[in-house]
């Protein structure tokens, strides 16, 4: 017998002692009269406490649960115990979906969870953007209406995940997407999506690369080997031919040397565990050196003007500006007629410092500037080789300057000339007057 059968059979075992009480005392019709009195104030108390209930259980708050005694005590109390742990597993379950939210918006990956018939129920703010989707508009959709790629909906009707998917042009951006459909539960699936537009990029470089060199490659060797053939074939020693062909050999290997020079220069400024080691440059006495190297090269073909406007040093490696500003100068010598000038010059520019060479060669046409520096890459690839280039001279430059926080500035005119400038900012410089005191105490 619980606690509340106790009550009452307590409560009315009570009543009706107090009428067997009051029967001798009273007489029969006042006992039955207070019995029946004591029921119609126990009906009366009932139907008032079932009253509040009702009038509580229409917004049950724990706080304002109606105060009883008897039976009601207890059935009010049991009835706060379990709003008490109700409110207690919501507030539990908030706090669980809240940290859900949150590590699926700090995912660096995308995810959209999707029901069984494939309609979106939920995605992190990753897969919005590369899907392109919003979630307060697009819950409850058809992901394949949304995603419209047919690999896709190919992929997700196909029930075979095994592969993961590679997506161009997402509706959000220029995006190249891993996704990779995930089942779980019963007969939902997740959509995780990974951006890995770098990437491929980085994967169409490396193989643009190998193409690239390889056919620089191949010209230099076809020619050798078919020279040593000749020569092989030949039974005596035909001594014509070997003068003839010694020096066209030696000229191709040449260029295989600068080639491969060159792809050491680039490979070393590249490697990620080569930093840059300071030092004073004295940039004056280095750009002189090179106006010598510049007459050497052009050998009188050329005007070359020499203008050093600025004392000032660079803090950097004298070996990479160097190669970085003997590239500069090579080019508008060799790009550059007979008869046409040249300009070198060191300035400073408001708080920059420039080095600059000038041509009045044959120029550049505008669509091709943006790509200059790019390995390879070459306006006219005859001339290039012809004048000894190896498409690799400016990709220098750019990495040289980009590792002392400076950049390179194209100006030019087809026919008319260009104007290579490399620029280098303030916390590069030092000033003229530091850099006398250094002479001095050098
Ligand atoms: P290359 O060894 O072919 O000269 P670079 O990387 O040094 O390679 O230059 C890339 C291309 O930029 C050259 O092939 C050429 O078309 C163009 N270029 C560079 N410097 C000049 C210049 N001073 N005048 C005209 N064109 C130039």
């Amino acid at each position: 017998m619980n606690g509340i059968w106790r009550r009452a059979l307590i409560l009315l075992a009570l009543s009706t002692l107090l009428c067997l009480v009051a029967w001798p005392i009273f007489g029969a019709t006042a006992a039955v009269g207070l019995f029946a009195a004591v029921m119609l104030v126990m009906v009366i108390l009932h139907l008032r406490n079932i009253s509040r209930l009702l009038c509580w259980l229409r917004d049950p708050k724990p706080d304002a649960v109606p105060q009883a005694f008897g039976i009601w005590d207890v059935v009010f109390a049991m009835f706060y115990r379990m709003l008490r742990h109700q409110r207690q597993s919501e507030t539990q379950l908030v706090a669980t979906l809240n940290d859900f939210r949150l590590a699926g918006a700090a995912m660096p990956d995308g995810m959209v969870i999707l029901d069984q018939a494939d309609r979106i129920e939920w995605c992190n703010p990753k897969a919005q953007q590369h899907f392109g989707l919003d979630l307060k508009l697009d819950a409850g959709q058809q992901i394949t209406y949304l995603v419209r790629h047919p690999q896709f909906a190919e992929k997700l009707h196909s029930r075979n995940y095994s592969e993961p998917l590679t997506l161009r042009q997402s509706r959000a951006a220029d995006l190249v997407l891993s996704v990779q459909i995930v089942p779980y539960g019963d007969r939902q699936n997740l959509v995780m999506s990974r951006d890995i537009t770098e990437l491929e990029r980085v994967e169409t470089m490396r193989r643009d690369f190998v193409a690239n060199l390889s056919h620089e490659m191949r010209t230099p060797l076809t020619v050798l080997g078919g020279f040593l053939e000749t020569i092989s074939d030949a039974n005596t020693a035909d001594n014509d031919l070997l003068r003839r062909s010694l020096p066209l050999m030696m000229n191709q290997t040449h260029r295989m040397q600068r080639l491969v020079e060159d792809l050491l220069t680039l490979s070393r400024l590249e490697t990620s565990g080569n930093p840059l080691h300071d030092e004073r440059v004295d940039v004056p006495r280095l750009v002189r050196s090179l106006y010598q190297d510049a007459l050497a090269l052009s050998a009188g073909r050329h005007r070359i003007a020499l203008d050093i406007e600025s004392e000032g040093w660079l803090s950097g490696s004298e070996h990479e500006l160097r190669s970085a500003f003997s590239n500069m100068l090579s080019n508008a010598i060799r790009y550059t007629p007979e008869g046409g000038e040249v300009e070198i010059a060191w300035r400073r520019r408001g708080d920059q410092a420039v080095f600059s060479v000038r041509d009045s060669g044959i120029g550049v046409p505008p669509q091709h500037i943006p790509r200059l520096t790019e390995r390879f890459y070459r306006v006219d690839r005859s001339r290039s080789r012809e004048t000894g280039g190896t498409g690799l001279g400016l990709a220098i430059v750019k990495h040289v300057l980009n590792r002392h926080e400076g950049w390179l500035e194209i100006t030019s005119e087809p026919g008319r000339g260009s104007t290579f400038a490399a620029v280098f900012p303030e916390p590069r410089i030092i000033a003229a007057d530091v850099a006398e005191s250094l002479v001095q105490t050098a």
